[in-house]
């Protein structure tokens, strides 16, 4: 699997990639709570393995940056362990990363984000550093794309954080997040506000993710197998591979960052 990773690269060997690369993938994750059964470094290394795992299928074309990380999880804080950026910390970061890369010749970037609650400030981000830094920036959701596999493998109303979804990416990509042997279903919390704040309903807000769920998962993990893993990466990589082609061509077509219809803020 040969890529341009950033983090492994030495200085004459980027110059020499320089002269294909046209688009750096920002892998973009968090640190947080993942339940009883998940490390709580998943979203930033499931974020690393679809990085370089696309940037395989793009080479020589794109490079893989250095990972942020930590995410927007402020909602995950009363678990012990999490550690949350403020989105105006977020911003910075990423900021400061795209203008190190338009220094080496880069103008254009992918946020490739598996933390839903960074995509309102990779939203703010695109727009933001498109208008003012002069670079192209896009995000998209790491396997949001991947609508044939989730309608045929996902059967929980509520899922989107260590649930079946999540920790099928992990069986197939990293394996060492899961405990197996503790896998939980969601211990859903019925009746409480969050129910009112869902998407499509009147009115959305800020919510705990305790006010949701007593173990810190929704949906339920004991379905997850690496089967379902492999349908939607390779899913999501081909749909996220065809939609970066174009940009890498230099031809003017439209990017759709993707979103989760049925997908709750992870
Ligand atoms: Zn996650």
């Amino acid at each position: 699997m040969e890529s341009y990773l950033l983090t492994e690269m030495t200085w004459p060997e980027i110059e020499d990639a320089l002269k294909s690369v046209k688009l750096a993938i920002v892998p973009v994750g968090a640190h947080e709570q993942h339940g009883p059964h998940m490390n709580e470094s998943c979203d930033a290394v499931l974020a690393t393995e679809m990085a370089k795992r696309l940037a395989a299928r793009l080479h020589p074309w794109v490079l893989v940056t250095p990972t942020v990380n930590m995410g927007v999880s402020p909602h995950h804080m009363n678990f012990p362990g999490t550690i949350s950026l403020r989105p105006e910390t977020l911003l910075a970061v990423l900021r400061d990363m795209v203008v190190s890369l338009k220094h080496h010749g880069i103008d254009k970037v992918l946020f490739l984000n598996s933390h839903g609650g960074n995509q309102g400030t990779l939203g703010q981000a695109c727009a933001s550093f498109s208008q003012e830094l002069d670079v192209d920036c896009y995000y998209a959701k790491t396997t949001a794309s991947a609508k044939q596999a989730m309608k045929a493998h996902i059967s929980s109303t509520l899922f989107g954080h260590s649930c079946e979804r999540e920790v099928s990416e992990a069986y197939y990509l990293a394996p060492h997040l899961v405990r197996p042997e503790r896998l939980e279903k969601g211990d859903i919390v019925h009746g409480g506000r969050w129910e009112g704040m869902r998407p499509g309903q009147a009115m959305q807000g800020f919510y705990r993710y305790e006010e949701m769920t007593r173990n810190g998962c929704i949906g339920d993990a004991t379905r997850a197998s690496y089967a379902i893993g492999e349908a939607i990466v390779e899913e999501a990589l081909e749909e996220l591979s065809a939609a970066l082609r174009p940009l890498l061509e230099e031809a003017p077509a439209p990017m759709h960052a993707a979103h989760g219809e049925r997908e709750l803020a992870s």
